[in-house]
């Protein structure tokens, strides 16, 4: 007898995630979701390519280097996946995949089991998100062609932000170009879904007007209230907020006006610019990794720390603001649970909303990798949680496939 497994995939840029889950009917508790087997991933799959899959228990699966000249590319990544997976997986077949899918559009705020109709859906909201939404694209359509009979789910980054109000969504531009879909999305919503999951166990202390600070390679925060996406830092496409690993964040679009006009800049070499060359790693001239950054004496890596909680300090002002007030900020993704020097930076840059850190507890939750930092009296409490977008797509997928 086999039992069913759900396959995760995160498709980015130059590298494929995966994640397999024993199928399991989701409860309303987080904790109860569906139980991972293995997890991996694929990086640089266009040059020296490295894979490494191991066990929810630890144990090493595979370890795998491809030299540039055979680099496996998206395609050949999710190739070598599909003919290991049965090895690693043992007593469970593969029943379904669900797949991490950037952008949702306006129709989009629940997952959906894709067909070639929702497939061409999203196909069409590429120009939304041309560096991020093709690669997840191709993964769907190479498991259609090559096992048209398994199911398959897509899951939203967008889709948790649906939920603010007009007026959050809104640019300041004429109705035919809303209308064309300019407008406020908000993205690594799955991250934010799985930490509003975790919110109810936390109360009443965490109270319900929280920001959640998604401080990773790519950065972004979120207003919610009662567990609900009301504002958020990230805008019409994922270089908008705060300053994230090579992405600029908040920009007036003067400058783009300037370089084009001025400096003879194309539309390629400024959309390389923003997204590759700038945030820490542009500011600091040294790295997109804090880890570097933390490591380094040179005045420019600390330069681009400092820009980087700065601007974090600023949006929790406005989504503050959006809020009405403030009863706690959460701290997640690699640099949130990870970095207590930036949890501690931010945290002086909010004690005037009334957040007092706990010294103590903010060294236990960093041995930890998670829990509350602020003092027993704190007005605003903070708390440091791990992200789990892979635990959260495989349990929408579950709850869409498999209902109760
Ligand atoms: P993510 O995109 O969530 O995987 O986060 C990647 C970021 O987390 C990179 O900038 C890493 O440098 C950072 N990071 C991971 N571990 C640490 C750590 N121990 N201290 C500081 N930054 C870290």
């Amino acid at each position: 007898m086999t039992s069913p497994a759900l396959v995760v995939l995160n498709a980015g840029s130059s590298s494929l995630k995966f994640s397999a889950y024993a199928v399991a009917t989701p409860t309303q508790s987080d904790a109860n979701g569906p139980q991972r087997l293995l997890t991996g991933q694929v990086d640089a799959v266009n040059g020296a390519a490295h894979a490494r899959a191991e066990s929810a228990d630890g144990r090493l699966l595979e370890e795998r280097h491809w030299p540039p000249d055979q680099a496996p590319g998206h395609e050949g990544a999710l190739a070598h996946l599909l003919a290991a997976l049965p090895h690693w997986l043992g007593e469970h077949t593969v029943a379904a995949v669900a797949h991490r899918v950037v952008h949702g559009g306006m129709h989009y705020s629940a997952p959906v089991r894709l067909d070639t109709a929702v497939l061409a859906d999203l196909d069409a909201l590429v120009p939304l998100a041309p560096l991020h939404q093709p690669q997840g694209l191709a993964a769907i359509r190479q498991l259609m062609a090559t096992a048209p009979a398994l199911a398959q789910v897509a899951c939203f980054d967008t889709a948790f932000h649906t939920t603010q109000p007009a007026v959050a969504q809104a640019y300041a531009l004429p109705p035919q170009i809303t209308d064309l879909g300019v407008r406020r999305y908000g993205f690594h919503g799955l991250s934010y879904a799985h930490i509003a999951s975790r919110l109810p166990s936390l109360r009443p202390s965490v109270g319900l007007r929280t920001i959640v600070l998604h401080l990773g390679n790519g950065a972004s925060a979120c207003a919610m209230r009662n567990g609900e996406s009301v504002a958020s830092s990230m805008g019409f496409t994922a270089l908008d907020g705060l300053v994230m690993g090579s992405r600029c964040g908040a920009l007036d679009p003067g400058v783009v006006l300037y370089l084009i006009d001025q400096q003879g800049m194309d539309v390629r070499a400024v959309e390389h610019l923003l997204y590759q060359q700038s945030g820490l790693l542009g500011v600091s001239g040294l790295s997109a990794d804090m880890r570097v950054l933390q490591a380094s004496n040179d005045p420019r890596a600390q330069a681009a720390i400092g820009l980087f909680v700065y601007r974090i300090g600023r949006e929790i002002g406005s989504l503050a603001a959006a809020l009405g007030g403030l009863d706690s900020l959460v701290f997640t993704a690699g640099i949130g649970q990870h970095s207590a020097p930036v949890r501690q930076a931010v945290c002086e840059a909010a004690a005037w909303l009334g957040l007092a850190l706990d010294p103590e507890a903010h060294a236990e939750a960093a041995v930890r990798g998670e829990g509350c930092i602020t003092r027993p009296g704190s007005r605003v409490q903070a708390w440091v949680l791990p992200a789990d977008e892979e635990g959260w797509i495989a349990f929408e997928a579950c709850g869409l496939l498999w209902p109760a």
